[in-house]
């Protein structure tokens, strides 16, 4: 009874945090985790007046005006395994074993209930305590998504989802003076805000799936309610319809798979049964409805405690600040360190050895802190070194960064070999970062020319090193001689000049003797090529030390491969893309021109052919215009590709 008091007190701190304040202390799977546990107790010990278990979301703040729902909102039943899945389902078959499922993204924002009369848009109001909720029609009215009429008659409510795309997350937290935790958050505390001004800046979306109450309009399924949505709703929501539990699973699996890819936050998928008379026969609990199931995903975002900071030295000498983390369970990876970009980010988002951090983790990049969760007494401020961890050299600060100002400091050499070999520049399997620091420690190695002279004694005289070892470090040395290009490019370690830049130089200038004699102006005409980094190439082909190694290594034998380029749809073509896509990320939009014999570049040129403009495109899409470049919109790119 104690744990189950101390569960209660807690997650109640938590819920009020999280539904009343938008300001949530501890991450979802981490209140998920301590919920599923007073549930197990509950079973055994009976439930408390005051449990979470028996109350859908938080109380309404009192500063808004409120409402009483017409039909009641409900919270949903949740589930982690195929198992429990599969225990749904057998309980679902004890009363009939007649149906059908449909499944649909659960979007992890704030619910919004619409309501329309005749037609006409009223009201919207919050979910509140799924009975009274808090009226935001005002700051609904600033969301453009929200049809102010739609073909209906009677009155209605319908549900949706108020999110935040993370691109427009991204796009305001690059200036905001405190950043926003996430994008849940961030959608949550623009409706909940009496200024409906703040709503309209954080331009959200409202996603509606689902009609809860109808005085005149009936619906007999999932699928006829997902068709008038679809009719009335702009864009409609993620809808599947799946015959047997086998065709969930996979449905489930394809939608976890390529959840990253989704420009906003999902946390699960809601399986439904399709057939409302079905939905009726099974009815509803005190919190949920018996015929629909969330199926949460693995958690992309926990807190833990900040131990410390590790600034490494990189190869233009930046250090690079590394959180060292209290370990931590990450969906099925322990996540020890993260990236805290600079110091001035680290500023904006206040962050602290010794505070309660979220860390959050896409599969693409190393994790990052997007928030503090909470200081704690022992909380202290972050300095930047006054001078280099690795050699003891002078600090100095440029802008946001912090540089060691010795250009002998050995981490800065080891890395720029590193990144000569790594998997994107030569791509020199067993030229480790750990390998890379023998040859640097015992074999003074130095520049990547040295790589070349090394002979089977040398190798063979440090410590791991055996016949079939050097063999095949020797072996891909000599194989990385026949290479593309853009890797021998990208290998220099130019700076500024990272692969699609070094992409683009190759195409431009097809050389390397060309582009070791290019003017500022030559390489000026390279598609997203300023000022900084057109003086960046010359100069570096300008010092005669940088000129020694290229030509080094020119004469060690490297011989340039042309590669067959993708051909397509788009080949030969130069692509800019504009605005938010709704159904694409970025990276993916553009690795599918890549794939169709396209390249994309950031910045609108004479160079650019053509231009993909998503929603709210700006000053690139006026550009193009003037300039005469055509314009296509997502549905043309979209049926481009599918061609
Ligand atoms: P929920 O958010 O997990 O699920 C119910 C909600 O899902 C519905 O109200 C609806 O708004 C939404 N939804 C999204 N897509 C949907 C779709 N296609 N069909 C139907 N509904 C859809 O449940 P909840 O009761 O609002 O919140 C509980 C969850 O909130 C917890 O599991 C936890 O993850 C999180 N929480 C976190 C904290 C914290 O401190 N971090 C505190 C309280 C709650």
């Amino acid at each position: 009874m104690d744990r189950i008091r101390e569960l209660i007190d807690l997650l109640n701190r938590y819920g009020h945090e999280y539904y009343v304040l938008d300001n949530p202390t501890v991450s979802d799977a981490e209140y998920d985790k301590l919920y599923d546990e007073l549930v197990e107790l509950e079973k055994i010990y009976g439930v408390e007046p005051d449990s979470p278990t028996r109350r859908v979301g938080g109380a309404p703040l009192s500063k808004f005006d409120t409402h009483i729902h017409l039909g009641r909102l409900y919270s949903l039943d949740k589930c982690k395994s195929v198992d429990s899945l599969q225990e749904w389902v057998s309980r679902i078959e004890k009363v009939t074993t007649d149906y059908d499922f449909v499944v649909e993204y659960k979007y992890d924002g704030l619910t919004v209930n619409l309501t329309y009369v005749d037609g006409v848009f009223k009201r919207a109001t919050t979910r509140g305590d799924g009975v009274e909720g808090e009226d935001i029609t005002q700051q609904v009215l600033t969301i453009q998504s929200v049809p102010l009429k739609i073909d209906c008659e009677g009155e209605v409510e319908i549900q949706g989802e108020a999110i935040m795309r993370l691109s427009a997350l991204d796009a305001y937290n690059a200036t905001a003076t405190e950043p926003l935790k996430n994008a849940r958050n961030a959608a949550a505390g623009a409706i909940r805000n009496l200024d409906p001004r703040v709503t309209a800046s954080r331009k959200l979306e409202i996603i509606c799936y689902n009609v809860g109450y109808s005085t005149k309009r009936k619906f007999v399924s999932q699928d006829d309610m997902h068709q008038f949505i679809a009719d009335n709703f702009f864009g409609g929501y993620y809808y599947r319809k799946c015959k047997g539990i086998d065709e969930v699973v996979s449905c489930l699996e394809e939608i976890e798979r390529d959840r990253d890819t989704l420009d906003f936050l999902i946390d699960g998928a809601v399986i439904k049964l399709n057939s409302v008379a079905t939905q009726e026969l099974l009815g509803f609990t005190e919190k949920f409805p018996r015929w629909a199931m969330a199926y949460k995903f693995k958690p992309m975002e926990m807190t833990t405690t900040l131990l410390g900071v590790e600034w490494q030295v990189s190869r233009s000498g930046k250090l690079n600040p590394l959180a060292i983390l209290e370990p931590v369970d990450l969906g099925g990876v322990t996540v020890k360190r993260a990236t805290l970009n600079n110091i001035s980010e680290i500023r904006r988002r206040d962050i602290k050895i010794g505070s309660r951090v979220f860390i959050r983790r896409s599969n693409d990049v190393i994790p990052e802190i997007p928030a503090v969760a909470e200081h704690t007494a022992h909380s202290v401020e972050i300095t930047p070194p006054s001078v280099c961890p690795a050699c003891g050299g002078e600090t100095c600060i440029d802008g946001v960064f912090v540089y060691c100002q010795n250009e002998n400091c050995a981490p800065r050499t080891i890395d720029a070999l590193e990144h000569f070999a790594s998997k994107d520049a030569l791509d020199i399997e067993g030229l480790s970062e750990k390998t890379c620091e023998q040859l640097y420690n015992e074999l003074g190695v130095r520049t990547p020319l040295d790589l070349y002279s090394l002979t089977r004694e040398d190798l063979l005289s440090l410590e791991g090193f055996k016949d079939k070892k050097v063999d095949n470090l020797l072996t891909s040395l000599s194989n990385s001689k026949k290479t593309e290009l853009w890797r021998f490019i990208h290998a220099l370690g130019i700076a500024g000049v990272g692969k699609k830049s070094a992409k683009s130089l190759s195409i431009q200038f097809d050389t390397i003797d060309a582009l070791k004699s290019a003017t500022v102006e030559e390489v000026l005409a390279v598609p997203d090529f300023g000022e900084i980094m057109a003086r960046s190439v010359v100069d570096y082909f300008s010092s005669p030390t940088n000129l020694a190694i290229v030509d080094g290594l020119l004469d060690s034998g490297f011989d340039f491969e042309k590669k067959q380029k993708a051909t397509g749809i788009f080949s030969g073509k130069v692509v800019v893309l504009t605005g938010t896509l709704q159904n694409f990320k970025r990276s993916v939009a553009a690795r599918l021109i890549e794939e169709r014999g396209g390249s994309v570049v950031d910045s609108v040129s004479k160079a650019v052919n053509l231009v993909v403009k998503g929603e709210s495109a700006g000053s690139k899409a006026e550009k193009a215009l003037k300039l005469g470049i055509e314009i296509i919109d997502e549905s043309e790119f979209e049926r481009l590709i599918s061609d």
